[in-house]
Order: structure tokens, then sequence, then C-alpha cells
């Protein structure tokens, strides 16, 4: 695990962040992780994530990635640093209305589609620009829009991937150019995965998010 991580972490240009994402990985290994210098958590399970918040040290940031239903936004909305996976202006809502409770500005990434798969969630390009603009979004006060997420079609074709995390960067630039707002602040593009990190950093990825390459296959 050492090893890995420094391996991925001397590849890091110093505005991109490592996300390691612990699924399916046991409390002992997040805590050999975290003695080795790692405070950026990414899970993609609600109840996955508040069983390992609560037995971890409390100045780790804890990134949801996975889809998250409305229901179940009240559990980790104390703690959450980030939300990968915004993709409806219902689950936006919820959100600001659970970060209230708690007094809080939750960060969260719109979640957008690239891949040329049917099984990834996501908004496109159209649907992201209306959300940003709609009148609905202006009154949000407790969550801030800090950028977009994608992930890239599932595939060796290492153009392919290269062309759809470039759609992504490009359209971020774009959003960057029109919306800047209390709560639309656009600084952080999320893509990059073990397979395919490398590319995303060359595209303008902002912050990556790996499992496998660091705690081996799930
Ligand atoms: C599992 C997962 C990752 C990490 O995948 P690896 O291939 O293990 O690096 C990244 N992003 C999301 C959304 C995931 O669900």
């Amino acid at each position: 695990m050492k090893e890995a991580i420094q391996n991925i972490l001397t590849q890091l240009p110093s505005h991109v962040q490592l996300i390691a994402v612990t699924k399916t990985h046991p409390v002992e290994v997040l805590q050999e992780a975290y003695q080795l210098g790692l405070r950026i958590f990414g899970e993609n399970k609600v109840q996955e994530m508040i069983d390992k918040y609560d037995k971890l040290p409390k100045d780790i940031q804890w990134h949801l990635i996975g889809h998250l239903q409305t229901n179940k936004v009240k559990y980790i909305a104390p703690f959450v640093a980030m939300i990968h996976s915004v993709d409806s202006l219902k689950l936006l809502q919820e959100i600001n209305k659970q970060a209230q409770k708690h007094n809080r500005v939750i960060n969260c990434l719109l979640q957008v589609y690239i891949a040329d798969e049917d099984t990834k969630f996501g908004l496109d390009q159209i649907e992201v620009e209306n959300l940003l603009k709609s009148n609905e979004m202006a009154q949000l006060h407790n969550i801030c829009i800090k950028g977009l997420m994608g992930m890239a079609t599932n595939t060796t074709n290492a153009q392919k991937i290269r062309t759809e995390f470039g759609v992504l960067h490009s359209f971020f630039i774009k959003l960057r150019g029109q919306f800047l707002t209390s709560n639309i602040q656009l600084e952080e593009l999320s893509m990059g995965m073990s397979g395919d990190y490398p590319i995303a950093i060359e595209e303008g990825s902002t912050l990556i998010r790996v499992g496998s390459a660091i705690f081996g296959a799930r």
C-alpha cells in the first residue's frame, strides 16, 4: 500500500488531490492508509461511510462518490466533506435542507454523463446548465456547487477515454466563465480512477478517485 500511494502521489501536479476510494475495505485498512498520511477517503454507500466515520479520526474528509438517495442524505449531512454524485434538483434541495439543520454548507459536484454506457448516472450538459441558472438553485444557501464529476467509459481504448474527459473539461471551463455566485464556485473537476487517472490528469482533473490501484482488487 505504501509504495502504491507514493507512486501515485509522485505523479500528481500540485493542483490535483488524491481521494482514496476505501469502499468495501475494513476499518483496519483505512487506519493503515491514515497512518500513511491519507486524509481524504471516498465511499459509495451511506451506511458504510457512517460506520467508518464513527470509528476513525475526525480530521478525515469523507467524500460520497456513489449514487445518493434523497432519504439517506440526513445520515451524512453532519460530516460529509463533499458529495460528488448530485444528479437532480430534488437531491440538491434535500442536501440543502439537511445542511441547514447542522448549520453547514455542504460542497457538491454535479455528476455529468460522459460515458458511452447507459449504466452510469448523471446529468447531460443541458440539464446542468438549466439547473445552475434556475431560480430554485439561487435559493439554496447551504450548498455550494464546487464543480463537476464524470466517469469515462470502462474501456481499454485510451483515446476514447481521453476524448470523454476532454469533453467534460471543456464544459467545465465554459461553465466557469458563465457562473460565479455565492453558491456556485466551480473549482473542482473530479475525474479519473485507477485505470484512467493519468489521462484524467492530463485532461484537467483536480480530484482523482483511486481505489484498486492503492488497496488491490475488491
Ligand atoms: C469504485 C469507484 C472508484 C474507484 O475505482 P477504482 O477503479 O478501484 O480506482 C472511483 N469512482 C467511483 C464513482 C467509484 O464508484
